[in-house]
């Protein structure tokens, strides 16, 4: 008999872990915990020819504090991703998928989904590709 210890790798900002290094490379690169991360849902609309990239991180909570929710929703460009990023700050459920125990006013942020945010994006991307295939 034989056995293998294979490395995990884990995220440095979350408690993700994956065995292939490169996997968890690009997840802690939009890692929604990682300060300076960098949001694939935002270039994957860019490179479609989508509006810019949120803004980073500490300007899309800047905002929120200054503006509120929504505006930050839509400097955001209602990217579930950016928006997750920034309400996580706020004591946002570490899940990320039950609202709830959002510190701040209620303008609309305690009752956000990621579960439900993402799914609409995906709905919204998905559309949009097969309108582009049927030209
Ligand atoms: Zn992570
Ligand atoms: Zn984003």
């Amino acid at each position: 008999m034989r056995t293998a210890m294979r490395p995990r790798y884990y995220c440095d900002h979350c408690n993700k872990g994956n065995g292939s290094p490169s996997a968890m490379k690009r997840h802690e690169r939009g890692c929604t915990l990682n300060p300076q991360r960098v949001c694939g849902m935002c270039a994957k609309q860019q490179d479609d020819g989508g509006p810019d990239p949120a803004p980073p991180r500490d300007e899309l909570i800047r905002i929120m504090d200054a503006d509120g929710f929504k505006a930050m929703c839509e400097a955001a460009n209602d990217c579930p991703a950016c928006i997750l990023a920034a309400l996580r700050t706020k004591n946002y459920p570490a899940d990320g998928e039950s609202p709830g125990g959002v510190a701040g006013p209620e303008d609309g942020r305690e009752s956000w989904s990621y579960t439900q945010a993402k799914q609409a994006w995906w709905a919204d991307w998905n559309s949009a590709e097969s309108e582009r295939r049927s030209y």
